[in-house]
């Protein structure tokens, strides 16, 4: 089983991904922003799509759902049964989890609430992919519009707790502020120091810094970092729990 994951910059700075298993020829898109991206993406492959799955239901994730299905009319689509009512129409309605199949390959659906309540990730561990949307992002993580902040923790520790070579594919091209703002809480960390260089060299030449490996996003950013005694010390929260400090960062980007 082996898996392609490809990156497609859609919007202004949005990402879906297309996931291809080479042996079966299956193929999937995460989210969909803009159908015309991800079906000239297909086009030059040669792959044709057979499932959509959908993280929330933003608008700038779920729009292109209708033009894609209109190009590949045997799509399925897949979304968390919680936000059926305001999601396209699913085929298969997933809850925090469940596993499907995908080409053999065994899918993983977890909830993480927080930037929206029903927002889901998909982990395709044979791929060593997880589909984040707006949880977890590079640096950073979505804003908590419809949970709450110690839920937001939850789910992101969920994803902290997969295996660290993890590539993270979440939702947004949001890095290079994201990174700005994790320079505020840790300045002194040497990962992030060094992970702003790659960051801003990627970006000079236009470079997407989406997807990042879990290992880096545990030691850098400060969304994940909530726990580390040095983060709670350097806000003076030492004796605070971790999701307070969670929602302590959380305030501070809102009016960063
Ligand atoms: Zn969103
Ligand atoms: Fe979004």
């Amino acid at each position: 089983m082996p898996f392609e994951i490809v990156t497609v910059p859609c919007l202004s700075d949005n990402y879906a991904f297309i996931l291809h298993e080479t042996g079966s020829g299956l193929t999937a898109v995460i989210d969909a922003p803009d159908a015309a991206p991800i079906i000239a993406e297909l086009g030059l492959r040669d792959w044709v799509l057979d499932e959509i799955w959908l993280t929330h239901h933003h608008d700038d994730h779920i729009q292109g759902v209708d033009d894609l299905k209109a190009a590949y009319p045997n799509a399925t689509i897949t979304g968390g049964a919680a936000d059926a009512h305001r999601l396209p129409a699913l085929d298969r309605a997933v809850d925090d989890g469940d596993a499907f199949d995908f080409a053999g390959s065994e899918v993983t659906v977890m909830d993480v609430s927080g930037h929206t309540v029903g927002h889901i990730a998909f982990y395709v561990a044979d791929a060593r992919g997880a589909f984040t949307g707006d949880s977890l992002m590079a640096m950073g993580c979505g804003r908590v519009f419809e949970g709450t902040f110690p839920q937001m923790w939850d789910s992101l520790s969920k994803l902290a707790a997969l295996p660290p070579n993890t590539i993270i594919c979440s939702g947004h091209e949001y890095t290079s502020a994201n990174a700005r703002f994790a320079q505020t809480i840790e300045p002194e960390n040497s990962d992030l120091i060094s992970r702003i260089r790659v960051i801003d060299t990627a970006r000079a030449i236009g470079e997407p810094t989406v997807p990042s490996r879990l290992s880096d996003e545990l030691a850098t950013n400060p969304f994940l970092r909530a726990s580390e005694p040095s983060v709670k010390s350097a806000l003076n929260m030492e004796n605070a729990s971790d999701s307070e400090v969670f929602g302590e960062i959380r305030r501070r980007k809102d009016a960063f």
